[in-house]
């Protein structure tokens, strides 16, 4: 009996997104990852180690108002695969997770290692050959990947070459690429924070452009970092810089009453009660009031200056600072690829997934399910094409 040969499909990049998507793909098609570097070694980083797979939010509309570009794009594709989906396939192939206080959802081996080996093991039927593709050709009814000086011919190809390098292909074949900025990453700043580098706050409030965020802060001898500050940094990923953020680090508080209630305390002790010592140092040298004056020695103005700093700190951020998780904000215009398929609109037969499109979510697992849902939605769409 002669047996019908598989339709073949290449995935550029075998990152998480291309990893899965060749998963759903194994059993029907003939399917061969190219990657440039490791397999899943982006994987190995995130979560600090941990690999934070996904966020507890089964709601598809509120988990998709997590990404600040994308939210409504992802509508369809978290309808169809989500974060109950995404638990139930790593717990299919071996990974069984755990939903932390904070909803952000881990491996209960909490090891980005073992959730890499468990999709390596998973992809059984898939050729995987460590090669960068340098081009991809439409050739009639298919497609051939330029590797160096080897040609491999596909009937389809999936782009999921992540945000960093894989743009110059999806652009060559036509694709409109959003120019990349970083998000949920640290910011320089144009004051000069090296006295304070390692200082950290507990869930202060930080005021950009009107709205507030909360979260961990800690100032770095370049600038601020801190998950309060990654949030901000994804809102204003597409805004130019300086812009300027206004932190509340203590809160609201009498603080005549407690300077009234202190006379002979010296004011950097009483402040220190409330911000770290070293902070209270920092303000009350940069608006020329002695650190050991009597707080009922404090005038109003003094009184005025200290609780400006304390309350509405003003920072100007000037630019990025590769720490965080550092995902791209920008890349594959939304508007030319169908959320149903993630098939181009412009090349029939080349489906895109995960960082590589025009997608970005804020910290919490919400990145990489944006990896495994558009993955999925990929497979499935290369499976009705049939
Ligand atoms: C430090 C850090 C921590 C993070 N932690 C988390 C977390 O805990 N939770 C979360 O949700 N997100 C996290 N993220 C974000 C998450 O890692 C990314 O969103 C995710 O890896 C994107 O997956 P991807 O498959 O789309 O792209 P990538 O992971 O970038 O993979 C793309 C792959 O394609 C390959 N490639 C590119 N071009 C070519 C080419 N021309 N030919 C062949 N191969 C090519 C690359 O080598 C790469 O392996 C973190 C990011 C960082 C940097």
């Amino acid at each position: 009996m002669v047996q019908e040969s598989k339709s073949k499909v290449a995935i550029v990049g075998g990152g998480p997104a291309g990893c899965v998507c060749a998963y759903f793909l194994q059993k029907d098609f003939d399917v061969t990852i190219f990657e440039a570097r490791s397999p899943l070694a982006t994987l190995l980083p995130t979560g600090g180690g941990r690999c934070n797979i996904a966020h507890a939010e089964y709601d598809f509309r509120a988990l998709a108002a997590n990404y600040p570009r994308g939210e409504k794009f992802l509508f369809s594709v978290f309808s169809k695969f989500g974060t109950a989906e995404t638990v139930d396939f790593f717990r299919s192939i071996g990974v069984d997770t755990y939903v932390q206080d904070d909803l952000r959802i881990f491996p209960l081996s909490n090891s980005a290692v073992d959730v890499r080996d468990k999709l390596l093991n998973s992809l059984n039927r898939v050729k995987i050959i460590e090669q960068r593709v340098d081009s991809i050709i439409e050739e009639g009814s298919g497609f051939s990947l330029v590797c160096g000086k080897s040609i491999h011919k596909f009937n389809k190809v999936v782009i999921a070459t992540g945000g960093h390098s894989g743009f110059s292909l999806a652009e060559n074949l036509g694709h409109k690429i959003i120019p990349p900025r970083p998000s949920l990453c640290g910011l320089k700043t144009k004051e000069n924070f090296v006295d304070l580098s390692g200082v950290s706050f507990k869930n202060i409030t930080a005021e950009v452009n009107g709205k507030k965020y909360s979260g961990d802060f800690m100032f770095t001898h370049t600038g601020v970092t801190g998950p309060v500050i990654y949030y901000i940094s994804s809102i204003m990923a597409r805004e130019k810089f300086p812009y300027y953020i206004y932190v509340n680090f203590t809160g609201d508080f009498d603080f005549q009453s407690v300077l009234n209630e202190n006379p002979h305390k010296n004011i950097k002790n009483l402040l220190s009660d409330y911000v770290p010592k070293s902070f209270a140092e920092f303000i009350l040298l940069h608006n020329g009031v002695n650190a050991d004056e009597k707080c009922h020695k404090i005038n109003g103005v003094m009184r005025d200056k200290i609780l400006k700093q304390l309350r509405n700190f003003e920072i100007e951020a000037v630019g990025t600072r590769p720490d965080g998780e550092v995902v791209t904000s920008g890349g594959v215009d939304l508007k030319e690829i169908n959320p149903k398929t993630m098939e181009s609109n412009i090349i029939p037969g080349v489906y895109f997934c995960g960082e590589v499109l025009d997608i970005d979510g804020f910290c919490g697992g919400f990145n990489l399910q944006n990896c495994w849902s558009t993955a999925f939605i990929a497979a499935q769409g290369i499976m009705l094409s049939q």
